[in-house]
């Protein structure tokens, strides 16, 4: 043999070598190490270089193979008719020769009618029904022997035990792709990440793997579903259709789910309008699909047209762009969102999904990190499926070279201010602290001091904030105070006028209270009601700067999670330089009156929140409450001093008044806290 040949022969070797591997990890373990569109360029590099060099071919070959062996852990089933694979076609072009070779072997030009589905991503299924009831399931294994799956394929709901109707073939198997629908898919995996199970990579994975355990359980717990799509073994022959549709129409009538945008049509003109047809409902659609599949309606031809290898040749799949694809992780950014929020962004060797160049995608947060155990320098499957931000779903492994990999590490300072990040237990965002300066949460942070709630800067509107940072006009909220009219009655839509009214406007916002004054700085999760309560339990601005996280926590409403963030706020030196500005500045309050436990307002008195307010969150109202010195419990009992009921109340307001308990509505909630001084 020459040494080309030789070449030719080593590297046909390397890919049926390298396609083992890759069925192996999909089909036996549900758990792909590379994209499928990764597995279809090395399947059409093999059978390319095959189709060269016949004298190299194999029936060993996976290019002549159906899926992976049946796992031996389960009981095997033997099909009585081979359970086979489909062929792939990419474009239009392939299409037509697809039409075209059919032509040839039926030496007949006259457009043929076909069955068309939507390609269910899942996984196939071969169900025996004996007089009418389920007594076997079998998985395709390597399309000759499956693996027995009865008991699990019974928790299926969809899947009917029995048929429906007296027509059915004495022994009829159906066969169908078992698929977990999106919604299910997230669910699931959701699930899985908080216990610290596995995670599955694709709904097509987390439908096999479900169906593949040998507790029943499990698999019943899942939200597995099915569609049935042909009919295999049967017998007698009298009740069957002799078309794919019709034979469909049968199974539905006898209680099988059969997908119901299937369709016959004329003609591979037909064919790719509704392989357009599905593509546009793809994303509304609720299960994965990666395609359409055309059936030869007629089964006297299909019986004619027969078999290659390991497909059929009276059909063939229609995929899709890959959605999954392979690239490089070059390296990570770290972005700072509008709320403080720092997520790493994967800076990626540029490649092409679904024939859009992808260059970025999102690493969400610290965990995701972590879970997927990626470095700077691996090689990842990443996934852009419809408008979502694309994704990474996985390191291939096999590709790692550890000498090339970089850790990443998470910044410990804001890239944008440099204020120092913080990460709460239990929390998977890592936030910038520097809520004041921070140049990315600036524009946030500005118009939430000056809104009504807030210091209640009267005509300082949204687009108005915007300007003034795009111009580098104001970098704090203390900034604000130094604009004169001059500056203001440039800006676009501004006159002189409504110039000198913003300028008393903000001199008139200087006068404040200290609750208003806290609530304005956007602290994390600290709200009017929070605000509120440190003001009343600390009464100088001073206290709460320099409370402990102890300290914090005795305050009404205050947990954990809301005193990190206020200390983790005034232990940042940008905020509290922003703090002195602002006082320097003239804002002021008034003095809070110190008043005892004993003195407050509605000590001891017990109320019950029930309806919903319009004016005020319900935390809110209760935070109030709390603040004045109430208790405010969940159920209405002798010993209830007020109920107030919001909008449409149920129980609680009848049991309130056969207890002829006061009821309070929102609008006397209102007066009271008004009353107060809480308002
Ligand atoms: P296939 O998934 O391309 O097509 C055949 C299968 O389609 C059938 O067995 C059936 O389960 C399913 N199907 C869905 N809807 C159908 C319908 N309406 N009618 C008939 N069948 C329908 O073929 P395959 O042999 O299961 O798998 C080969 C493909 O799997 C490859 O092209 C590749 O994309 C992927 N794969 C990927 C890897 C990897 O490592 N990523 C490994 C092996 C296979």
């Amino acid at each position: 043999m020459n040494d080309s040949l030789n070449q030719t022969k080593q590297q046909i070797a390397e890919l049926r070598r390298l396609l083992e591997d890759y069925n192996y990890q999909y089909y036996v373990q549900d758990n792909p190490s590379v994209p499928d569109a990764e597995y279809d360029r090395v399947m059409r590099e093999l059978i390319a270089l095959e189709q060269a060099h016949p004298e190299f071919q194999s029936p060993d070959s996976p290019s002549q193979k159906v899926g992976g062996q049946a796992l031996s852990v389960f009981e095997q089933v033997e099909h009585r008719v081979p359970m086979l694979s489909l062929d792939n076609v990419f474009s239009d072009d392939e299409l037509k020769a697809f039409e075209q070779r059919i032509f040839d072997r039926l030496k007949n030009n006259q457009a043929l009618e076909f069955s068309c589905e939507p390609k269910l991503d899942g996984l196939a299924i071969s169900i025996l029904y004996r007089n009418g009831k389920l007594v076997q399931a079998a998985t395709r294994g390597d399309g000759r022997v499956g693996e027995n799956v009865t008991d699990n394929i019974k928790t299926i709901r969809s899947i009917p035990l029995k048929l429906r109707g007296d027509n059915f073939p004495a022994e009829l198997e159906v066969r169908g792709e078992v698929f977990m629908p999106k919604a299910g898919f997230e669910k699931l995996n959701q699930q899985q990440k908080e216990n610290g199970g596995k995670v599955f990579a694709n709904p097509r994975n987390a439908a096999a793997g479900s169906l593949r355990q040998l507790d029943s359980k499990i698999t019943a717990a899942r939200p597995l579903a099915f569609y049935a799509y042909s009919v295999g073994y049967f017998e007698p022959e009298d009740n069957i259709a002799s078309s794919h549709f019709a034979r469909m129409m049968q199974l539905k009538d006898w209680g099988l789910p059969v997908c119901p945008v299937i369709k016959k049509v004329t003609g591979c003109q037909q064919l790719a309008e509704y392989y357009q047809w599905i593509g546009e409902q793809r994303n509304s659609l609720a299960y994965e699909i990666d395609g359409v599949v055309y059936k030869v309606d007629s089964i006297e031809l299909q019986q004619t047209l027969g078999f290659v290898a390991r497909a059929p040749r009276w059909a063939t799949a229609h995929k899709f762009p890959a959605q999954e694809e392979i690239t490089q992780l070059l390296d990570v950014e770290f972005q700072v969102g509008r709320t403080g929020a720092i997520t790493p962004v994967a800076r990626l060797q540029p490649v092409s999904v679904g024939g859009v160049t992808v260059s970025n995608a999102t690493l969400h947060n610290a965990d995701e990190i972590e879970r997927l155990q990626i470095k700077i320098g691996d090689t990842v499957i990443i996934r852009r499926a419809g408008d979502v931000i694309p994704q990474i779903v996985s390191v291939v492994e096999e590709k790692r070279d550890d000498a090339e990999l970089t850790d990443i590490v998470f910044p410990t300072e804001c890239p944008v201010c440099g204020s120092h990040v913080e990460r709460i237990e239990n929390e998977a965002v890592t936030r910038c602290s520097g809520g004041l300066i921070c140049g990315a949460q600036l524009k946030e942070s500005i118009k939430h001091f000056a809104s009504r709630k807030a210091l209640d800067v009267d005509g300082l509107g949204n687009k108005l904030v915007e300007a003034f940072v795009d111009l580098e006009m104001i970098k704090t909220p203390a900034d604000l105070f130094k604009l004169t009219a001059e500056q203001i009655a440039q800006m676009e839509r501004m006159g002189q006028k409504s110039a000198e009214n913003l300028v008393n406007a903000l001199e008139k916002a200087k006068q404040t209270t200290l609750a208003k004054f806290l609530y304005s700085l956007g602290i994390r999760e600290v709200g009017e009601a929070t605000a509120n309560n440190l003001a009343l339990h600390f009464k100088t601005l001073d206290a709460v700067q320099t409370a402990n996280f102890e300290q914090l926590i005795e305050v009404n409403d205050v947990g954990q999670v809301v005193a990190e963030h206020i200390v983790s706020f005034f232990a940042e030196a940008h905020n509290q330089t922003v703090i002195e500005d602002l006082l320097a500045a003239g804002i002021n309050w008034p003095q809070i009156e110190v008043v005892s436990a004993d003195e407050q307002p509605l000590k001891d008195k017990i109320f019950v929140l029930t309806g919903t307010l319009s004016t005020m969150g319900r935390n809110d109202a209760k935070a109030y409450l709390q603040g004045l010195g109430a208790k405010v419990t969940g159920s209405v009992s002798a010993k209830t001093d007020y109920l107030v009921a919001g909008e449409s109340a149920g129980s609680k307001l009848t049991k309130a008044q056969d207890l002829g308990i006061e009821i309070l509505t929102e609008d006397d909630l209102t007066a009271l806290l008004t009353e107060h001084g809480v308002l």
